[in-house]
Parts: C-alpha cells; structure tokens; sequence
C-alpha cells in the first residue's frame, strides 16, 4: 500500500481533482489509502467567516457554497450522492450561534474548519465512484485518529498508533480506495479537532508510519522541495533527496512545504517518503530517506522565517552563576512564548520568538533580573546543508552579507549539525536570500 496526499490547491476545482483522480488512477495497483486537505483556500475563508460572524454579528457562506456546489455540478455529481447540502447547512447553523453570541472559543474552532476537509473527501470519494474507481470518504477519526484536547495543535494519542492500522489494513483487502479527510481528529471525549495548519500532512505521514506503507507521497504544487522560495527567488530548483531531519529543519525554519511535525512519524519507521507536484506528475519529485548514499552539495536549500522577535538580555549576574538561565526561561514558560533560536555568551542571552503580541510584561518580569531589549522585525535566514562544512558556508554566507551591508545580528549553529541560522532586518530578508541563492545555487560554484 501507498498513501497519497494531496493540498488544497491540488483539489481546488472540478479540473483540479479530475486530474487528482487520473494521478491515482495511474498508481491504482499500489492499494493508495488518499489523504486530501480542504479545497483551495476553504480552510481560511472558514476562519475569515468566523471572525466576520464574531467582529460583525453577520456573515456570509457564499462562497464556500458556491465552490463546493459549483464543483459537484462541474463533476456531475448529484446532491444526493455527497452529504454536502447537509455539511453546509449544519456549516450555516453553527455560524448563526457564533454570529449571535458573538464570540467563538478554541474548540468550536476546529470544529468549525473540519467541515473544510469532511466535504472535499465527500466530493472527491463521489467523483471516484462515478468513474468507476470504486472509493469511500472516511473521517479521520473513524479510522483511528484520537487526539488530545489541545485545540488548534491537537497531538495524537499513542493509541492511535495501534487503531489506524486495525482499521485501515482491513480497508485495503476490500478493493475500494479510502479518502480520507487530512488535518482532523477527535479527543477521546468525541470533539473535533485539529492538527496544525497544514496538519495534513501529518495525517498522511502518520497513516503511512502506522500501517507500514511502501510508500507516502506529498502532491504538492512545485517540482518538490525547492532550494528556495519561489515568491522570493526566481529559479529555485528541486532537491533531488535529503534526509528526514533536514526535510523536518526545513519545515521548522519556514520552508511552509511541509508541516513541521510531518516527518516525524515516518522517520521513526524509515518510510520512503516522496515529495512531488501535482502539476507536473512526471517530474521527478524530492525524495526523503533516512540517509545518503550519495554525497551531497554543502547547502540543500535556503529558508526564512519573517516577523521575528529578538530578544537581547545582558546581565552581570550572569557571571559564575548557576541558574540564571533557568530563571529567565521560566519567565518565557510562564507567558507560555515558545523560543526558537539561542545564542548565550558569559553576560548576556540572545533569543528569538514568532512576532508575539504584547511583551511588556515579559520584559518587565525579566528587568527585574536584567537589562532587556526588545527588538521586532527581524527575519531567520536558515542555511540547511551539511554543516561540517559550516566554516565554508558561513565565511560565504557572511561575505555576502558583509558585501550587501546587511548587519547579522545573532547567528545559531545548530545543535542538529544540519542548519545555520542567523537573524537580520526583515526588510533585508528577500535580497540576502536571493543573493545566497545565486551564491551557492547559481554559479558554477556549489
Ligand atoms: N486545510 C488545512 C490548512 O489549510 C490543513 C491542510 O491543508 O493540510 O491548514
Ligand atoms: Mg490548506
């Protein structure tokens, strides 16, 4: 068996899925269990209706219907051979008691955007039967997806571990390909729940892990994982293989192709996982493995992560002392920030958090104990490759740097021997990467 997972802008249309549904078909022998996200931008026009409903008491579902509707008409689907008149109507009632109380809570959140990913495997499952692909549409939850309670980033539970395989590997016997909704599960107290934006990915993963597939593919809509951002530079090219724990860095520092937790699951079995566009089925893709035969370029690919925080503390009682780094993170644990990148010298602690919202707390907690500056706008370039070449890829890196004028301002050699990151002006993000793009990517010189 494979398993076969496929974005929202891979099932964005009537035309898109057609073209979803030939893909499968062609690889139809290989028992595909298919993995799918909302279509489009489903799951964000649910969150932007939502909020409309609280900030306005009024709200308008016009055009999640009509992609949803306009879509079954263009397939030749009837409404009777899909749930989705009732998803959307129960879709319209829960926004009218969010329009009326006004305020809706984590919970009814996830809720609210499951609908995205129950009607697009509802819509494709149909589409499937009706050109005689025999398919059924499956909620995550009925084959084995629990989760805790922690809406918005719900973690699965190890029983899970146990459930997805007792209920999918007898699917595969039956000859009827499961769809099965991406991104959702359900706590074991029966509510819905999420796994992350972009969770999709992780249920794939997690379905491909548990039940031993041959194989789990990423339909994604670039020739897979790209040595850079395609918004920012012009030619990125495809990676041809990296390992699991790059691919995981990647996904951590920004790269947005893949949910950071998604390779997790298949790491810990060593499945094959491939990474390939949907646009584009014959290209060869990035493949994923745990490790490398062949040798590999000293970087694989450039991120960024924009709209960063950097936090400067210097204090003298640093010097000899035990337990002041204990003491300052617990100020961050206790306003629940989650840090990302450190760097620490004898006196002082640099450290970077995703933009937060109001630190003034925070800092005065901290200037109890140290000087603190607060500095926002600032952008993580990361540098993921083989850092034992790191003396070579910083001295180009920071040459480049030196050259542009761009101030680094903390750098961080991670402790997984597989990126460099360093924070500069967000406003200097898009230049440095193209000018580290055509550094490493573009000259004769790799
Ligand atoms: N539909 C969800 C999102 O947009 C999950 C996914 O696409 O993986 O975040
Ligand atoms: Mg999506």
């Amino acid at each position: 068996m494979i398993v076969m997972k496929f974005g929202g802008s891979s099932v964005a249309n009537a035309e898109r899925i057609r073209h979803v549904a030939g893909i499968v078909k062609s690889q139809i022998k290989r028992k595909p269990v298919l993995v799918l996200s909302a279509m489009g931008d489903t799951t964000d026009l649910l969150l932007e209706t939502a909020e409309e409903a609280v900030s306005r008491g009024t709200f308008s579902l016009s055009e999640i219907k009509e992609l949803h509707l306009k879509t079954m008409e263009e397939l030749g689907l009837s409404e009777s051979q899909t749930e989705i008149k009732e998803l959307l109507e129960k879709l319209e009632r829960l926004l009218s008691g969010i329009s009326l109380i006004r305020e809706i809570s984590a919970r009814a959140r996830d809720y609210l955007v499951s609908f995205g990913e129950r009607m697009s495997v509802r819509i494709a499952a149909a589409y499937f039967n009706s050109i005689r692909v025999r398919a059924r549409a499956w909620d995550a939850w009925d084959l084995g997806f629990i989760s805790n309670a922690n809406y918005g980033f719900a973690e699965l539970l190890n029983e899970s571990w146990t459930k997805i395989p007792q209920k999918i590997l007898p699917l595969m016997e039956k000859n009827e390909l499961p769809v099965v909704t991406g991104f959702i599960a359900q706590e074991p107290g029966g509510s819905i729940t999420t796994l992350g934006r972009g969770g999709s990915d992780l249920t794939a993963s997690t379905i491909a892990a548990a039940c031993k597939a041959e194989e789990a593919q990423f339909w994604k809509d670039t020739d897979g994982i790209l040595t850079a951002d395609p918004r920012i530079v012009k030619n990125p090219k495809p990676v041809k293989m990296m390992t699991y724990a790059a691919a995981a860095e990647l996904a951590y520092f920004g790269a947005q192709m893949l949910h950071p937790r998604a390779m997790q699951p298949c790491m810990k079995t060593k499945t094959p996982v491939v990474v390939k566009n949907s646009y584009n089925p014959d290209a060869e893709g990035t493949h994923i493995l745990a490790s490398l035969r062949r040798k590999q370029p000293p970087i694989l690919a450039i991120s960024c992560k924009r709209n960063i925080t950097l936090v400067d503390i210097v204090s003298t009682r640093m010097l000899g002392q035990y337990g002041f780094l204990a003491e300052v993170f617990s100020l961050f644990a206790k306003y629940n920030l989650s840090v990302d990148m450190v760097a620490t010298s004898e006196v002082s602690i640099s450290l970077t958090l995703d933009a937060a919202g109001d630190l003034n707390i925070l800092k005065k907690d901290l200037s109890r104990i140290a000087s603190v500056e607060i500095k926002t706008g600032k952008a993580i370039i990361t540098i993921v490759g083989d850092v034992s070449r790191s003396s070579e890829i910083l001295a180009r890196a920071f040459q480049i740097c030196r050259l542009m004028g761009v101030k680094v301002q903390m750098i961080s050699h991670g402790a997984s021997k597989l990126n460099i990151s360093f924070i500069i002006n967000d406003g200097e993000a898009a230049e440095v990467i193209r000018a580290l793009h055509e550094e490493f990517f573009e000259g004769g010189n790799p």
